[in-house]
């Protein structure tokens, strides 16, 4: 029966460009799921964003003197043409700088209050004198208190991963001129996490039998550890969601408690553009529905436990508020599949330094394929592990090139040239055929169960494993021998041989989706396996936003063994991927730093 399932995927700040870290935590992992799960008849939605707001955004823009707006739309764009050029399906990518959002996120605010779960409390926070200004979490950098590490964001250490109060930070300084502020008085609103934490403790030993372990010792672990308090989900900043309350006027939304709420307004937004601007409901009220949200570790906290938070607190309030409509409950994650890091050469990535392969200047030079196959040979899902160049062209030309790449080629090759370009009708297949055939078909059980439970990288090496199998078949059957001597037995061979191949390009589209695309026109077929994506500029309040769509309806791809029929008309093939030379780890090394 098809599932309705929400892929949901960490929204990027709007203030860096893309890296490959960035690529293999979150954007990647969920693109390979949601493919597959299309494939296999589920009704899918994907959907993302950019992060439009809050302190990262106008930090940079201070840095850089332009403004806000001018900062997240540079970089919005940027996303836009990597995501198109890397195959990432979004159903909508959009942003939080949106009409819809807004109203989304404030409603949201506006149901968790009727519901109780938010409160009023001054508290001090971080004061520049010089600028006459409250300093929110992001302008205010400082020694971790949990760590000692000493360049701990206001909100968050990067080093130990701790949510941090920023008026605990050790040697606070401002992050616009350096200078030492002072803690004054303000007000903000707080959400109740005390109050909501046996909901959220119950929420997350549902999900103890399947969940990552670093997951659960993130979020589980870490209330059972010390218990929830009151988190601060207003600011004084301008450059946001105003807060829905009287008397509330220059303060906006927290970014953290609004960014999060972008999964559902995204939803929201696909519904309206699609036409049917209910239907998002089937992924946020159904109980049976499936929502996977694809982070980086150091979301964890927001994920597996504020945000089930938020949605238990909002709960029924919100369709009244929103639209009017009885509301339901909101259906809780079903799985926060967190990646951890990726690092480079042996050394954490950074943006600043320059130590980073960035997403677009990786594909002026390269296929996307080889890089989405190196991403996920490479996948942190269980712990960090290392970008290497050397690595990189060895498994291209290893795995890629020598195994999946030229068993597809030369058998097409051969099809094409000594059977006048049409698929070779076998007779009655032999032991051997039916063998390697019932084999190869295996796989879409056994590479959907490991895509499935979000074991990536599993899934495309049992499905390399089935390419190797078949090289081993055609090598010991030679057809290009055996045509001397029986054309008959040959056809038989390359027959099989070619059906293999068929079953094997839609086992690996999810990962490799270009070259699959091109493979299943070789192999004869009018119809993509995929559907396409575009990018639409959609007009609101707020002016114009562009986004990123996945358009499914011509889509004909089915996760089930092929059914290539004899006399089928071939298309000339060509390579699908190129050997790189040893050279070229030395080159981009000398690109580092
Ligand atoms: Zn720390």
């Amino acid at each position: 029966m098809s599932k309705n399932i929400l892929v949901a995927v960490a929204w990027p700040y709007a203030n860096s460009d893309i890296h490959v870290g960035n690529i293999t935590g979150s954007y990647l992992p969920a693109d390979i799921f949601a493919r597959y799960q299309r494939l296999a008849g589920n009704r899918v939605i994907m959907v993302s964003g950019s992060d439009a707001h809050g302190t990262p955004v106008t930090v940079r823009a201070e840095e850089v003197g332009t403004t806000p707006l001018e900062e997240y739309q540079g970089f919005h764009q940027g996303f836009l043409e990597l995501f198109q050029k890397l195959g990432l399906t979004y159903d909508l990518f959009t942003s939080t700088h949106t009409e819809i959002h807004f109203k989304v996120a404030q409603a949201f605010f506006q149901a968790l209050n009727k519901n109780g779960y938010l409160y009023t409390e001054r508290q001090k926070q971080w004061y520049a004198p010089m600028q006459k200004r409250f300093l929110p979490d992001r302008y205010v950098e400082g020694t971790c208190y949990v760590c000692g590490y000493d360049n701990a964001r206001g909100d968050q250490c990067d080093s130990c991963g701790s949510l941090l109060d920023a008026t605990q930070l050790i040697d606070p300084r401002s992050k616009i001129d350096g200078s030492t502020p002072e803690l004054r008085e303000t007000e903000h609103f707080y959400l109740d996490l005390g109050k909501l934490q046996p909901t959220i403790v119950d929420f997350l030993r549902q999900r103890e039998g399947y969940w990552r372990p670093n997951v659960l010792h993130q979020s589980l672990g870490q209330i059972l550890a010390k218990d929830l308090h009151g988190r601060a989900i207003t600011r004084d900043l301008d450059w946001g969601i105003p807060v829905p309350a009287d008397g509330w006027e220059g303060k906006c939304l927290y970014v953290w408690f609004e960014a999060v709420i972008g999964y559902l307004s995204a939803s929201i937004e696909w519904a309206q553009i699609t036409g049917n601007p209910d239907i998002w409901q089937d992924w946020w009220y159904e109980p049976e529905a499936r929502g996977y949200y694809f982070i980086g570790k150091d979301n964890i906290p927001f994920h597996a436990v504020i945000w089930p938070g938020q949605l238990t607190g909002a709960g029924e309030w919100f369709g009244k508020i929103f639209a009017g409509q009885d509301g339901k409950k909101f259906a809780l994650p079903y799985d926060v599949p967190a990646n951890e890091f990726l690092n480079l050469e042996g050394q954490k990535i950074s943006g600043s330094r320059n130590w980073a392969v960035w997403g677009l200047d990786f594909l002026s030079r390269y296929d996307p394929d080889p890089l989405r196959y190196y991403l996920t040979a490479n996948m942190p899902e269980s712990k960090d592990t290392d970008w290497d160049w050397d690595d990189f062209v060895s498994r291209n030309n290893n795995e890629l090139v020598a195994t999946w790449g030229n068993l597809a080629n030369r058998v097409l090759s051969f099809a094409y040239k000594h059977w006048d370009g049409v698929v070779p009708d076998p007779g009655e297949l032999r032991a051997a055929d039916n063998e390697i055939l019932k084999i190869v078909s295996g796989g879409f059980a056994t590479v959907g169960e490991h895509i499935d439970q979000v074991h990536l990288r599993n899934g495309l090496f049992e499905a390399i494993r089935l390419a190797s199998e078949v090289n081993k078949f055609i090598d010991k059957a030679a057809p290009w021998f055996e045509i001397k001597t029986d054309k008959e037995a040959a056809g038989k061979s390359i027959y099989t041989a070619l059906k293999a191949i068929d079953s094997l390009s839609i086992i690996i589209a999810p990962f490799l989706p270009f070259t699959s695309e091109r493979l299943h026109s070789y192999l004869g077929y009018d119809e993509p396996i995929f559907g396409q994506q575009t990018t639409e500029e959609i007009n609101d309040e707020l002016g114009a936003h562009e986004v990123l769509r996945y358009l499914p309806d011509e889509a004909h791809g089915r996760w089930a063994a092929s059914e290539l029929e004899p006399g089928r008309k071939l298309r000339k093939p060509e390579p699908l991927f190129q050997k790189l030379d040893r050279s070229t780890a030395e080159a981009e090394r000398a690109r580092l730093g």
